[in-house]
């Protein structure tokens, strides 16, 4: 039954694999037995489910507590052809009334229902007479109250279950789970002798980043314009936030919606399609948002502020990549972040049994963001994964960032700050040091200070951020009064007696991406289509199925289905259209066609140097050859003079561009061929280093 199973997935889905723990699953329940299944965030649940529906008679039974997601399920499974239908307080009585007579009369495999409406008598009758194998309850973890989204009604699952006269299979999945919270899991939902299909929590697309003391409003709008073409959700703690950062980014032209609980549904409900159906690139939002949102495609997840918990942070920033597709989840934190949920726990009404759980949830995540360890390795092992992982995919791992030291201007903030007495906040302290002449500051005679003004070519608010960035790394205290003031630490004693140095890493660019123009026409047409068709582009194809096709460029139909997430019913609605964009695509850069097939057929066969030899001596350019072959241009050189040197028969004299070419050689006298750098230096930037060492060899040569 799983070969089965495997065919399916190809024919419906257009996979050709199971990812991992899909098929451990699958079959454990084809042989009937109960179930619970813990992936992370688009680890690709759903398909447990989905998959037996399709190889079973009779009909699965999905306990979903996302109203949102169940539409966007279903309307997924339409897409790709598989019959299913939901029922939850949306739809009104005649609707839900005509969706049970199509129940009944075997219309759908699948039924995603919100665990309430199991308690109704009704509904019970109504289920009980049901052809029904699988019962499949989603986020399971809504059973504990040691979770983070406790739902009583999923308590009473089990006496439904236990109602109806033949126990189905029993399927518990869920992305989040701490130890205790798979025993409630196991013990609540009643399941009996479960197989455990356990894929780990580590999402490897996702890179994981902690920016300390950084201008937060800053960063994230420089961060939207690199990444201008992508989407993103950005998480602020409080509505007052989200109101503000969405003002200002609409005001710096960026396509941004807001969502809150503060707002009517409707308008709730106008933001969340906006950005689901990509009319906005951001949505700047409260954890209101988010709870089953499966938009594959958001790239990115910014946290404005910092979690209450890292079972909080690990969903919201696991909402980025669930297509695969490399993605960014980035924390700005700011030491005080944490105040703010520690006035919330102490002011509730828990138990004081239940603050102290809270305070320390709230401890690992402000632990999170100072720890020096791997980020990845922080968090698996928070929830109960010991295995190292290779990483090198995270703020802490992967940073080649530059290095600069800044320990002279922390002395003159250190001793700044000293000679205020150490009774004063950022602003204060920033201004005195730029020398503002703010009427507080003469008042107190801080412009008499020999610290006075000499930051003063540096902005006040910039100032705050060094001081904010000083405080996170624990050179610097901020009280936790009311109007908190900055004191020195240990640390930055050290600091200005001289034994020790800082560090700080500066900010660049996260991301360099390769334009890829057919991707984006690709996109484009996805676009057009969905809104043709009022459903979200994602539904349609996922990036990652665009991306599939525009670099393999299928031109036929069996080409078509090998793509990734391309199935039968997604060939006949849309192939056609997609085929046509990727034939007018090739007709105007044959080159592309050609650099396709010579990769493709000397796939691992050939050394690398020669297919990007091949490729050359077919008349593509280095920079059309990098491209095709996602390498950089620096190393598409090295592979041309890799090949001259192994007496390949490249003429090297064009790289030389002919107008330059007598400076170059000049240049060369001139600096000698130790270094490339000098030379480079006293040319006309146009002139490339592949040009310099062009002339290089070839003036060697002729000497000799
Ligand atoms: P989860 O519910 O675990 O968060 P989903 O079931 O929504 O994840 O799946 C996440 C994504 O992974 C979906 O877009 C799905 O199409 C994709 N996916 C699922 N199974 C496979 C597979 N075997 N091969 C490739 N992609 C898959
Ligand atoms: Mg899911």
């Amino acid at each position: 039954m799983i070969d089965e199973g495997r065919k399916l997935l190809k024919q419906y889905y257009g996979y050709d694999t199971f990812r991992e723990g899909q098929e451990e699953a699958l079959t454990s329940i084809i042989a009937g037995k109960d179930t619970f299944v813990i992936m992370p965030t688009g680890g690709g649940k759903s398909l447990c489910y989905q998959l037996p529906a399709l190889l079973f008679d009779g009909i699965v039974l999905v306990v979903s507590p996302l109203i949102s997601l169940m539409k966007d399920q279903v309307d997924g499974l339409l897409e790709i052809g598989i019959e299913a239908t939901f029922i939850n307080g949306t739809l009104d009585y005649i609707e839900i009334q005509e969706r049970l007579d199509h129940v009944k009369a075997g219309k759908y495999e699948i039924l995603y229902l919100a665990p309430e409406r199991l308690e109704m008598l009704e509904m019970k009758l109504f289920l009980r007479d049901l052809p029904m194998k699988l019962i499949a309850i989603d986020e399971a973890h809504c059973v504990s109250q040691w979770g983070h989204d406790f739902r009583p009604s999923y308590l009473k699952i089990r006496h439904f279950i236990k109602s109806l006269d033949k126990r189905p299979t029993i399927l518990a999945l869920t992305a989040t789970a701490t130890p205790q919270v798979q025993e409630d899991i196991v013990t609540f939902l009643e399941l009996k002798e479960p197989s455990q299909v356990v894929t780990g929590y580590n999402r490897e697309n996702l890179y994981f980043a902690v920016e300390k003391g950084v201008d937060k409003t800053r960063f994230i709008t420089q961060y939207i314009k690199d990444n201008k073409d992508d989407h993103g959700i950005i998480y602020c703690s409080t509505r007052k936030e989200v109101e503000m950062l969405t003002e200002l980014l609409i005001g710096k032209d960026v396509k941004a919606v807001k969502y809150h609980a503060g707002m009517v549904d409707h308008e709730r409900h106008i933001s969340q399609d906006d950005f689901l159906y990509e009319r906005a690139h951001v949505i700047v939002a409260t954890n209101a948002f988010g709870m089953g949102i499966d938009k594959s495609n958001v790239r990115y997840v910014i946290h404005y502020n910092m979690p209450k918990s890292l079972e909080a942070y690990y969903q919201e920033a696991g909402r980025a990549g669930r297509d695969g597709l490399p993605s960014e989840c980035i924390l700005l934190y700011k030491t005080g972040d944490s105040r703010i949920h520690k006035f919330f726990i102490e002011e509730s009404d828990l138990s004081s049994e239940q603050k102290v759980i809270k305070h320390k949830k709230l401890q690992a995540m402000v632990d999170y963001c100072h720890t020096s360890k791997c980020l990845r390795e922080y968090i698996l092992e928070y929830f109960g994964e010991s295995e190292p992982v290779e990483c090198n995919f995270c703020s802490l791992c992967k940073d080649d960032r530059e290095e600069v030291d800044i320990t002279a201007e922390a002395q003159m903030v250190f001793s700044c700050i000293y000679r205020m007495g150490q009774r004063f906040g950022t602003v204060m302290v920033a201004s005195v040091l730029a020398g503002s002449q703010n009427k507080k500051v003469l008042q107190f005679g801080f412009d008499r200070l020999s610290t006075y003004g000499i930051m003063k070519e540096r902005s006040i608010k910039d100032i705050q951020e060094l001081i904010n960035f000083f405080i996170a790394d624990g050179y610097l205290h901020m009280t936790e009064e009311k109007y908190p003031v900055i004191k020195l630490t240990n640390k930055s004693v050290n600091v200005i007696k001289g034994e020790e140095k800082i560090w700080r890493k500066i900010q660049v660019q996260l991301k360099k991406k390769e334009d890829n123009q057919l991707f984006e026409q690709l996109r484009s047409l996805r676009k057009a289509i969905a809104v043709e068709n009022s459903i979200p582009p994602y539904i349609i194809f996922h990036d990652s199925t665009l991306n599939d096709m525009s670099t393999q460029l299928p031109t036929t139909k069996e080409a078509m289905l090998g793509i990734k997430g391309l199935g039968v019913s997604k060939y006949e609605k849309y192939g056609d259209q997609f085929l046509q964009c990727i034939m007018d695509y090739t007709n105007d850069h044959p080159e592309k066609t050609i650099a396709n097939k010579v990769i493709k057929d000397h796939q691992d066969k050939v050394p690398s140097h020669l297919v990007t030899l091949e490729l050359f001596n077919k008349g593509l350019s280095l920079k059309e050859i990098a491209t095709a072959r996602e390498l950089k241009s620096l190393s598409v050189e090295g592979h041309l003079f890799r090949c001259y040197d192994e007496g390949h028969d490249i003429d090297i004299a064009q790289f030389i561009p002919q107008e330059y070419k007598e400076e170059i050689y000049q240049a060369i006298d001139k600096c000698g061929i130790e270094k490339l750098k000098p030379i480079k230096e006293v040319l006309p930037n146009e002139v490339s280093y592949t040009a310099i060492k062009a002339a290089i060899i070839l003036k060697e040569n002729k000497t000799i």
